[in-house]
Parts: C-alpha cells; sequence; structure tokens
C-alpha cells in the first residue's frame, strides 16, 4: 500500500472489522430470535398436542361414567349400542375397550380386535407396558400408556382410567388412538418435529438431532412428561446468514471501490508529485541559470553591472565604520574602431581575453565586473589614497599588452574614473555615476589617463545636464539674448562692424555664456533654430536701430556646419532681409575652421558671396588645414585667432604667423580682422603691420544692443 496514503485504508480496514463483529451480532440476535419464535411455534404445538389428547381423554372419562352408572354387568347390546356411538362421534380412535377387572370384555369396533377379548390387561403384558395398569388403577386418574405397538398391530398411544365402585376396583376403560393422530398435531407444518420421553428417548416424530441445537417444551400428559422437541431448520439459519452475506458482499464492494477510488487517487497524488517535483527541479535550475544569466556577464563570465551594483550595496549597508571602498570605472579607447573594422566578433574576443586577463591580474580588488559593452568595474576595499595611481597604473599595463586576436596584434588603452566611499557618496549608484563620469573626464586628459572624482566635475556636468534639459524651453520662452561686440579700423578707430554674440538670460543663474551650451545645443539638434533665431533678432535690432536714427553696421553672426543643412537656406535668408529691407551686405557668416565644412556646401558659400554677404574664417591659424580652407572656400575675410594676439611681444613665432597671414590676405584679396585685442601694445603691432581691423577687449567688450546705441549714437 506504498502507493496509498495509509491513514484511509486503516479506517476501511477498521470499518470491515467492525461491520465483521455487528454482523456477527446481528446474526446471533437473528438467530436467537428464529429460536424464539420457533420455541412459540413449539409451545403452541404442544398446546394442541395436549388438547388433542385431552380430548381423547375425555372419551375416556365419558366410558369411565357411563360404566359407574351403567355397571359393567349392563345389557351388553346397550353397552354395545354406547360404545358404536361414542366410537363413530369420537373422529380418530382406533378402538374403544371396556375391562371389568382388567379383562377385556368390549371392543369397539370388533372387527380386527378379536383376538384381544378375553385377555387380562393385569397379566398379559403385549397389551400394556408392565406396572402401567397399575399406576392405572392406584392413581384412578387417565394414564397414557405408549407409543407403542398395539395388539391390533397399529403404533399408537391408550388412554385408560380405572373404574371404581366406591372403593373398589371394578375395571378399566381405555381408547387407543393412532399414533399419525397424534404426530399429525407435532409434525403440522414441519419436518424436524419429534416427541421425547423424560429420558430423551424418541417417542415419535423425526430423528432427535445430535447437536445441542434443540429447542424442547415439555408436555405434561397426565402420567406422562413428554418434551415436544425440533430444531432450528438449517434453511432459515442460511437466510439469515445469506442476508448477511448480501450485506457483507455490498460492504465489500463498497470497500474495494472505495479502495480502487484511493488507489487511484493516490496513483494521481503520486503522479503529480512526481510531475510537480520534476516541474519544481526545473524550475530550480532555470532559476539558477536565470540567476547565472542575470548576475553574470555571459560573454566574459565575469559578473555584470547588476550583480555588481548588488553586491556593492550589500557592502555598503553593512560596513564597518573605519571602511573605505574605491571604485574604478574604466573603457577602451577608441574600442568602436576596433568592432567597425575588424567585426563585432573581434570585439568580442578582445573584452573576453581583457576580461581573462583583469581576472588574473593579481589586483587585490574585491569585485571585477563588466558594466556594459567595453566598460568595467573594479572594487578595491581600504586602499589608502596615494596608491591610486599604482593601481590605475596596473590596470592599464594590463589593457596594453599586446592582444593578438584574430590574426591581428591589437594594442589598446584605457580611460580610469575613480570614485571613493564614503567620501564621495554612500550610494552606490552614485558611485558608479560618479566614476564613470570622472572616466569621461579623464578622456581629455593630456598628462594622464586617470581622474579621480571631485566636486568641481559633478558641478559643470550637473549644469551640462541641466542646459540639455532646458534648452527647448529656453528657445520657446526666447530666453537667449545678444550681445554685440564692435570691430574697428585699426588705422581711424572708428567703429566698423560688430559681431553678434549669443548668451542666454537663465531665469535663476542669470547670463551663460555661449562656451556653457553651444555644445549642448548641437547635441540636442538644436542648432538650426538657433541660429535662426539669432539671424532673425540681429535683422530685427538692425531695423529697430535703423529706426531710431543710427546708421547700420555689418553685423557678422557665427554659424556652424549643420546650419548649412537647413532647407531653402539662401532663399529664406533673402526673404528675410527683404521683409526686414536690408541689403545683403549688412551680414557677414563667421565658420570656423572645425565646423568641418564639406564640399557640398561650396556651391551656398558661393551663391552667399554672389549675393554680397561676407564670409569670413573665425579664429584662423589655430587648425592645421587652415591654409587648405582659403583654397578650397570662396570665402571673403580671415579673423586671425586670437592665441597669436596674445602672443605678440611675447612670441617671435606668434608674430611672425600675424605677419604671413596679414600678407596672404593682403596678396589674395581677402579683408582681415584681428580678434581678442587687449593691449595696446597688441594694437600698435597690428597697425604697424597694416592690420585693417580690430577687434577686442581693448575697445568694447560684447555690449547689449542700448549699449550699442549709445556708442553709435
Ligand atoms: P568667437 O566667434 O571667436 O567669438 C569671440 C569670443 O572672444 C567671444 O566670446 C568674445 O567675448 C571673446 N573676446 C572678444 N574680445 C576678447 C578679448 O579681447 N579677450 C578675450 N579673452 N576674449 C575676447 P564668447 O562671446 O564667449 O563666444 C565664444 C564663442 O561662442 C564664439 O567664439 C563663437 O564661436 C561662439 N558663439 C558665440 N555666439 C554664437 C552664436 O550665436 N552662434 C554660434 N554658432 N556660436 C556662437
Ligand atoms: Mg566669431
Ligand atoms: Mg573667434
Amino acid at each position: 500500500m506504498a502507493f496509498m496514503n495509509k491513514k484511509p485504508f486503516m479506517i476501511i480496514l477498521g470499518f470491515l472489522i467492525v461491520l465483521q463483529l455487528a454482523l456477527f451480532y446481528y446474526y446471533t440476535l437473528s438467530v436467537s430470535r428464529e429460536y424464539r419464535a420457533e420455541k412459540a411455534d413449539l409451545s403452541s404445538q404442544a398446546f394442541a398436542l395436549t388438547s388433542s389428547i385431552e380430548e381423547k381423554a375425555l372419551i375416556v372419562k365419558g366410558i369411565s361414567s357411563f360404566v359407574q352408572t351403567a355397571g359393567f354387568d349392563a345389557d351388553p347390546a346397550l353397552i354395545n349400542q354406547y360404545l358404536h356411538n361414542t366410537y363413530n362421534n369420537s373422529g380418530h380412535v382406533l378402538s374403544i375397550a371396556i375391562a371389568p377387572q382388567g379383562v377385556i370384555r368390549y371392543i369397539y369396533p370388533l372387527s380386527g380386535n378379536t383376538e384381544v377379548l378375553g385377555k387380562d390387561l393385569l397379566l398379559d403384558s403385549a397389551l400394556s407396558t408392565p406396572g402401567l395398569i397399575q399406576e392405572t388403577i392406584h392413581s384412578r386418574s387417565v394414564t397414557i400408556d405408549g407409543p407403542r405397538m398395539l395388539a391390533q398391530g397399529d403404533k399408537g398411544i391408550i388412554i385408560r382410567q380405572a373404574v371404581y365402585s366406591g372403593n373398589t376396583f371394578t375395571g378399566i376403560v381405555s381408547v387407543s388412538v393412532p399414533i399419525e393422530d397424534i404426530a399429525e398435531q407435532v409434525l403440522a407444518g414441519t419436518s424436524t418435529g419429534y416427541v421425547m420421553n423424560e429420558e430423551r428417548s424418541l417417542l415419535f416424530g423425526s430423528p432427535v438431532p445430535e447437536d445441542k441445537e434443540q429447542i424442547t417444551v415439555p408436555v405434561e400428559l397426565y402420567n406422562q412428561h413428554w418434551l415436544l422437541g425440533t430444531r432450528l431448520s438449517p434453511h432459515k439459519k442460511w437466510e439469515i446468514l445469506r442476508s448477511i452475506l448480501w450485506i457483507e458482499l455490498a460492504f465489500l464492494l463498497i470497500s474495494v471501490f472505495t479502495l480502487y477510488v484511493l488507489w487511484q487517487q493516490g496513483r494521481f497524488h503520486r503522479e503529480l508529485e512526481r510531475v510537480v517535483s520534476i516541474r519544481t527541479r526545473d524550475l530550480h535550475i532555470s532559476k539558477r541559470l536565470f540567476e547565472k544569466l542575470a548576475h553574470y556577464d555571459s560573454l566574459t563570465e565575469i559578473p555584470n553591472r547588476r550583480f555588481f551594483m548588488d553586491e556593492l550595496e550589500r557592502r555598503l549597508q553593512c560596513t564597518e565604520p573605519l571602511q573605505t571602498y574605491t571604485l574604478f570605472f574604466f573603457d577602451l579607447n577608441k574600442f568602436k574602431e576596433i568592432n567597425d573594422t575588424l567585426g563585432h566578433s573581434t570585439g568580442d574576443e578582445v573584452i573576453k581575453q581583457l576580461a581573462q586577463r583583469l581576472q588574473g591580474g593579481k589586483l587585490p580588488c574585491e569585485m571585477l565586473a563588466r558594466t556594459g559593452g567595453d566598460e568595467f568595474v573594479m572594487l578595491f576595499g581600504d586602499i589608502p589614497r596615494e596608491q591610486i595611481p599604482d593601481i590605475a597604473a596596473a590596470i592599464s599595463g594590463l589593457i596594453s599588452e599586446t592582444l593578438l586576436v584574430a590574426g591581428a596584434h591589437l594594442s589598446l588603452s584605457t580611460s580610469i574614473g575613480i570614485s571613493l566611499y564614503p567620501e564621495h557618496s554612500q550610494n552606490a549608484e552614485e558611485l558608479l555615476n560618479f566614476a564613470a563620469m570622472s572616466m569621461n573626464a579623464a578622456k581629455v586628459l593630456e598628462d594622464r589617463n586617470y581622474f579621480v572624482f571631485d566636486w568641481a566635475l559633478r558641478e559643470k556636468l550637473e549644469q551640462k545636464a541641466m542646459i540639455s534639459k532646458y534648452l527647448h524651453t529656453a528657445l520657446e520662452r526666447e530666453e537667449f539674448v545678444l550681445y554685440y561686440q564692435p570691430q574697428m579700423d585699426a588705422s581711424t578707430g572708428t567703429m566698423v562692424g560688430m559681431e553678434a554674440l549669443i548668451r542666454w538670460n537663465h531665469p535663476e543663474k542669470g547670463l551663460i555664456g555661449p562656451g556653457a551650451f553651444i555644445a549642448a545645443v548641437e547635441d540636442a539638434g538644436l542648432m538650426i533654430q538657433l541660429t535662426d533665431w539669432v539671424l532673425k533678432e540681429v535683422c530685427r535690432q538692425l531695423c529697430e536701430w535703423r529706426e531710431q536714427g543710427v546708421p547700420i553696421l555689418r553685423t557678422s553672426i557665427n554659424i556652424s556646419n549643420s546650419w548649412f543643412y537647413n532647407r531653402n537656406l539662401i532663399e529664406n535668408l533673402l526673404a528675410l532681409l527683404e521683409h526686414h529691407q536690408l541689403d545683403t551686405d549688412v551680414l557677414e557668416f563667421e565658420i570656423t575652421e572645425s565646423t568641418a565644412l564639406l564640399e557640398e556646401h561650396y556651391p551656398l558659400l558661393q551663391q552667399m558671396r554672389d549675393h554680397g554677404i561676407v564670409v569670413s574664417i573665425d579664429d584662423f591659424g589655430t587648425k592645421y588645414s587652415s591654409l587648405n580652407y582659403l583654397k578650397h572656400f570662396p570665402v571673403n575675410k580671415i579673423k586671425i585667432d586670437r592665441t597669436f594676439i596674445a602672443g605678440i611681444g611675447v612670441s617671435s613665432i606668434d608674430e611672425t604667423i600675424i605677419k604671413s597671414i596679414v600678407y596672404v590676405a593682403s596678396q589674395l584679396g581677402y579683408d582681415l580682422i584681428a580678434e581678442g585685442v587687449e593691449t595696446p601694445e597688441q594694437a600698435e603691432f597690428l597697425v604697424r603691420h597694416q592690420c585693417p581691423h580690430i577687434q577686442g577687449f581693448l575697445f568694447y567688450p560684447p555690449l547689449p544692443a542700448d549699449e550699442i546705441i549709445k556708442l553709435v549714437a
């Protein structure tokens, strides 16, 4: 029964045992009830037997009275007549006899009985059981003799009574009754009835059973003490047994059925348990796999960002008071180039080999993880700050060792950002962010490849983030303003033009210079919008000044190359000027060398020039391709970068370069202006070497529009 829960089985077993006991009890009850019923039947049978014999005894008593009255010596015809009548009214009696002094004188019917006539009952043992005649005489009562063989040859009983005259015995009267007649009373309806004498010897009826299951009732008949007996019919017992067997069978069937159902249920449960255990095991495996996938990087098999962050958070939550951690966050410089040129599978192999190298590098780090494409992070516990450069050098050393991947020898470099717990933050996410920011800062350093986070960096980055976030709204709310820096004629000192320079009038932070947001504008894809605004604002301002009676001076606008992708640029520009009734030569477009103009922009520049718009090269000389620009693009003005101006009186190289630029411009017919002029010496040098125009703080810094009007007026 291992397949089944034992409890229901035990319940059924117990139930079956109780059922057996109950059925046994029911059986004995039923049997004893049957016994009682049988005994009641037997009692009524005994009563019938007694009544039947007593009825015959009444005949004997009647004859006895007749003889007493009439006397034995009465007319024999009278006696015979009496006997005839009595016999006919008596029903089933075999014979009636009258024996004065014991000698049979009359017997009725005569036929078949004649040989007993004259025989003495007191002497002839064939006619009566010895001793019984004496009992009949002495008891003066009715006595019964038999059952026995009668002289006539039948079996029957003889009922006798002695007749007295006063105290003198005068004779005996008797009636013979056939045994069948009596037995009829006993055996009526049964085949098991019998009658025994006191000694329990069978008198008549069916044989006495040998077992003890006899049912008997006493039958007291004058001198006889009989026992009327029977036995419970086996049929009845069988009937009881059969009903019990049916019940038994029914319950057995129910039990078997219940056991079957339970067995099925057990099987089902076992199957279910099996399936559940398989599923649970699968689930465990999947969970482990999932955890591995969730926490480990599938390429390098080292922890991933999620695992690293969870682990770092866990550690930070239970640090000792003086515990410190140092986070090294680094990536591979120019890794994108490897992916682009050698393919991504090579890139993957590089990452894999580097991860192995970092793992086997024996650095005392507590955790190494890959946090992204080519980004790794290492966590060190309790290292002194002085050791940071050494660890950074060790990491760089591991990365820069030549790698052999896909047949190519690669040598890589890294930039490392470092943040400290608890000095910089106590929050895991923030520590990682700070290290990542520092890594980006490290990328622009020239003297080393690592940068330890500081708050100035954070502020710078936060400002950058803030600027990018609010640029859109700033444009919508027109929070930008233009300042104008005058440009002077070097020889006369008169103002000949101005440069429009943008500022962001931030509602909280005040005026922010273009250096802080121009790159963000470019990144946000807002440069076209911003330049359009500058252009419109310049035109509007020029109109306003014109209305105020101020002569219009050429104003230059700084342009970035994305603006050249503006659709219908020239048409819109001309329409704008037309709208404000301005001539095309009031505008100048400054493009820097870093604007990286493409050849496709050439026709646009040409069209501008054809329409009389001045195009100048800003910050001229700062990039390697300055002269190349002059060769390829249709510009008509050069702005000497202020770094050269700053070298006047300091560096003969700068001075020579300035002189050369002046010469080139004059030879090629370009207009020329020097920017960033701050001292009279610089101005004097420029004048001396025939630089026609000057712009710089020496004359004016960039000024708001209302200052300009005062100036021009
Ligand atoms: P830039 O075009 O070379 O502008 C000249 C920069 O030099 C201005 O800085 C000006 O204030 C500064 N400057 C003028 N004279 C002197 C001087 O004597 N000494 C020193 N140290 N600096 C002087 P600002 O206004 O901060 O502009 C920086 C740059 O931002 C500009 O360089 C220009 O490239 C860019 N920029 C300004 N406005 C715009 C704009 O509307 N659109 C675009 N695309 N760029 C702009
Ligand atoms: Mg400029
Ligand atoms: Mg410039």
